[in-house]
């Protein structure tokens, strides 16, 4: 393995500093996706520079449901998967943080890791996507805001330009009426997803004003399913209904066959989990977002 720096920064602007002073250098978080591409040879930084001492990047900001949210980028999904306020709030969130990996990659992976990391089986990507998350982004001297739709270019690409860095996630507070799960399939306990699918609907009883999904591993960006969504809005969830938007889904979704699962079987998947968590989150209830090994 080649040799590289390591530096520890304690600030925001150092961390700016140093990376604009070797672009060969690589951000690292929990370096659970960063060290495996090193130890494959696929990736071979000048040096890393560790995000986790950076007090602006740490820390969940939630008050209260009604002013939203911000996790701090180098926040763990370990942090997310047991913080009380998010898991009520922010449900899908909550669950996708706690079916990632297992307890010890939970305990260093970082949300911003996960996102700019930009694989198309993230955990955390369906579920932000169906909760309008934004990204705040800051650059030497400035910072932008994107829409996460917008930040996802393909496998492992996105929008962040070279001397950007990830700050926070910012939600807004979830809407009156609105429900949500995760639910992700894969081969074996601790898998990444074969399929996996956020669901957020927001109801005035069996009737869906409004629905937002999302869909991870069947495309090469994690996928809102717009056409399904149209579909369902407006639309009262009875069983014919829950059907129509199943068939859809799986016709929307692009999955590819590889390793570890076959296209038509991502389908299948996507448009089972829709109908039964629609089902669910329309009597109540949500099941666990991955059954158990
Ligand atoms: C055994 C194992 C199991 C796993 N299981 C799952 C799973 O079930 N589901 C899943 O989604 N993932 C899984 N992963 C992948 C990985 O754990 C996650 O993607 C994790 O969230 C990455 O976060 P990190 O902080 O470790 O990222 P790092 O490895 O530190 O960084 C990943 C990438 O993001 C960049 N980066 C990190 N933070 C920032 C920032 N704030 N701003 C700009 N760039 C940044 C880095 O430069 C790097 O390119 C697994 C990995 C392993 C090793």
């Amino acid at each position: 393995m080649k040799r590289y720096e390591y530096h520890r920064p304690r600030s925001l602007e150092e961390a700016l500093r140093l990376k604009g002073a070797d672009p060969g250098a690589c951000y690292v978080a929990g370096a659970t996706d960063v060290m495996v591409r090193v130890r494959a040879g696929d990736l071979a930084p000048t040096a890393l520079i560790s995000l986790r001492g950076v007090p602006e990047l740490r820390g969940i900001d939630f008050g209260d449901v009604g002013r939203g949210a911000r996790l701090g980028a180098a926040t763990t999904i370990g942090e997310i998967a047991a913080h009380p306020g998010l898991r009520e709030a922010y449900p899908v969130l909550a669950q996708a943080a706690a079916v990632l990996g297992s307890v010890q990659i939970r305990n260093a992976a970082t949300v911003g890791g996960n996102l700019c990391n930009a694989s198309p089986c993230a955990d955390t990507a369906p579920a932000l996507l169906v909760l309008g998350a934004r990204l705040r982004l800051q650059r030497p001297g400035g910072h932008r805001e994107v829409p996460l739709e917008e930040f996802f270019r393909g496998p492992g690409e996105t929008c962040l330009a070279r001397d950007e860095v990830v700050t926070q996630v910012l939600l807004d507070p979830p809407a009156a009426g609105a429900r949500s799960a995760y639910r992700k399939q894969g081969r074996v306990h601790m898998d990444l997803a074969q399929a996996s699918l956020a669901v957020l609907v927001e109801l005035d009883g069996a009737t869906c004003r409004r629905a937002l999904l999302a869909a991870g591993s069947v495309a090469p960006v994690p996928l809102r399913l717009k056409p399904v969504e149209a579909l369902l809005a407006g639309t009262r969830l009875d069983e014919g209904v829950l059907a129509e938007a199943g068939a859809l889904a799986a016709r929307t979704v692009a999955p590819i066959t590889d390793v570890r699962a076959t296209a038509d079987y991502r389908r299948a998947i996507v448009g089972v989990f829709l109908r039964r968590m629609l089902a669910d989150l329309r009597d109540g209830g949500a099941r666990p977002a991955r059954r158990p090994a």
